[in-house]
């Protein structure tokens, strides 16, 4: 029996685990994937908005500011890149400038800090690729970036390490009530029994909360689309660059990933369902309002493009309350939900202690070794790597001088990496120029070692997508 299961893996249920962990509670993940972060927090721009967007008093307000303050010290432990790049929203005449001055009023009112109005001879001398038509620039030097799944990946190590329970290719299908707890059952006939429940589970969110009963709340899809260009191109911009929002949300974005990428993007498409393909449209749309905001815009280095997709509430706010005598509902996270995702998990696993008057967990170890990443050592580094495990001196994804002591990390550390795209996420491997073409195979006979798969048996992200099919070799 646990105390807490939480349904969901993503940056919400990973951070909230990892604060669960600070207490002596019994914690399980149920994550219907075959990883974590296979959400939104997988796709998404990677920003640490600084807080002057959402409404005053709304929780979208209250938790961004607080995720912003933490997140510097919380990637610190954890080991995850974050950057405080700061962010220029662009305006390219009065009126958007008058929006400008909106936007510094609304979040002096959310309490951010330091936030300013830049004339046009400042932003260009920040930001020399910004278009010259650039009018004024509201900036707000509390932006940053942090990887998202870099985030959510190490987030739940820290709480696996912390003695939390992970299990994935659960997809909670059923909640029945049995005396003091909750029987939560998956649709392959596996079941765990807790206490109480946490619903992070996103696109799922409302299905998972009318298990329960009936929800108050409902759940919708706005797809987002983007396109990313090659590491050659850092430093185009250094800050976030942002349009004037609109209704349908924070506009278009150029910005600097923390992998040294540069990310452009998203649409805002309102959707039927949760499907994450791109559309021709997406991409005219995105690139038309880019090359408004920037000029030389370096397309020729584009390596992919991918979606996600906003599961917004609609209360147009984040839903935080309980659901029920053993249900709490962490539902309709959309954006800046990244960013708040450390002070909702804060403010979540209080609430519980507080419920279950749970003791503080004295052993709790708050930090967690990043992987390698022999890319960004120093040669006398790299040679002491070497020295200590050979492993490290086998390159084996040459666009991202990937080595395979890296993957054997991805392998073995908490959360295990089981497929071709959790190797990814954890170590970059297949995310370069070649998008993989050169070190999947290899990646694919680790996986088999590691597991006892047969080729056929090995997947890019877990159900049948497998990466070979038919035929015997
Ligand atoms: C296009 C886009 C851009 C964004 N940009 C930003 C940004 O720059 N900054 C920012 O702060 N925020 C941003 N966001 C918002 C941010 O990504 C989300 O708020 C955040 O990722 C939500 O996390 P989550 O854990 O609630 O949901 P998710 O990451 O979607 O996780 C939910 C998990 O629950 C699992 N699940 C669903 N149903 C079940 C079930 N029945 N049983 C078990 N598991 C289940 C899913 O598989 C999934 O892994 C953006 C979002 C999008 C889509």
């Amino acid at each position: 029996m646990y105390d807490i299961a939480i349904v969901g893996g993503g940056c919400i249920g990973a951070l909230t685990a990892r604060e669960l962990a600070r207490y002596r509670l019994k914690t399980v993940v149920l994550e219907a994937a075959s990883d974590v972060a296979a959400g939104a927090s997988r796709a998404n721009s990677g920003i640490v908005h600084a807080g002057f967007d959402a409404a005053e008093g709304s929780l979208k307000a209250k938790f961004n500011v607080l995720g912003n303050a933490m997140m510097e010290t919380v990637c610190k432990e954890l080991g995850v890149e974050y950057k405080n790049n700061a962010s220029l929203v662009l305006a390219f005449d009065e009126e958007q400038e008058n929006t400008l001055r909106e936007l510094v009023e609304r979040g002096k009112k959310n309490g951010v800090k330091g936030l300013e109005i830049l004339n046009k001879e400042e932003v260009l001398r920040r930001e020399p690729n910004v278009s010259k038509e650039v009018f004024a620039a509201l900036y707000a030097p509390t932006g940053g970036i942090v990887c998202p799944f870099t985030l959510t990946i190490a987030a739940m190590g820290n709480a696996m390490d912390n003695g939390a329970e992970l299990f994935t290719d659960f997809e909670v299908v059923a909640a029945e009530e049995q005396g003091d707890s909750v029987r939560l059952s998956a649709a392959d006939g596996r079941s765990v029994n807790a206490k109480y429940v946490i619903n992070c589970a996103g696109a799922g969110s409302q299905k998972v909360a009318e298990l329960f009963g009936k929800a108050n709340f409902t759940v919708h899809a706005r797809k987002g689309e983007y396109i990313l260009l090659d590491s050659s191109t850092a430093g185009y911009v250094k800050s976030t660059i942002f349009t004037v929002p609109t209704k349908a949300g924070k506009g278009v974005l150029v910005t600097p990933t923390t992998d040294g990428n540069t990310l452009i993007g998203p649409t805002s498409v309102e959707e039927e369902t949760f499907d994450t393909s791109i559309r021709r449209e997406g991409f005219d749309d995105i690139l038309g309002k880019a090359k408004k905001m920037c000029d030389r815009l370096p397309l020729g280095e584009t390596i992919t493009s991918f979606a996600g997709v906003r599961a917004y509430s609609d209360r147009h706010d984040f839903v935080l309350e309980e659901g029920g005598e053993r249900l709490f509902n962490a539902a309709g996270i959309e954006s800046p939900g990244l960013t708040s995702s450390p002070a909702i998990g804060k403010y979540i696993a209080e609430k519980i202690a507080d419920k279950f008057h749970a003791e503080k967990n004295s052993d709790f170890n708050p930090n967690r070794k990043s992987y390698a990443f022999f890319k960004k050592l120093s040669v006398e580094e790299k040679n002491k790597i070497i020295a200590e495990n050979p492993e490290f001196g086998q390159i084996v994804c040459r666009c991202e001088s990937v080595t395979l002591g890296e993957i054997r990390e991805a392998l073995t550390r908490n959360p295990r990496a089981r497929t071709i795209d959790g190797i990814k996420l954890r170590t970059r491997a297949g995310m370069g120029r070649c998008q993989s073409g050169f070190c999947q195979p290899a990646q694919l006979e680790l996986l088999m070692k590691e597991y006892g798969l047969r080729f056929d048996e090995v997947t890019k992200n877990g159900k049948k997508s497998f990466i070979i099919v038919g035929g015997e070799i």
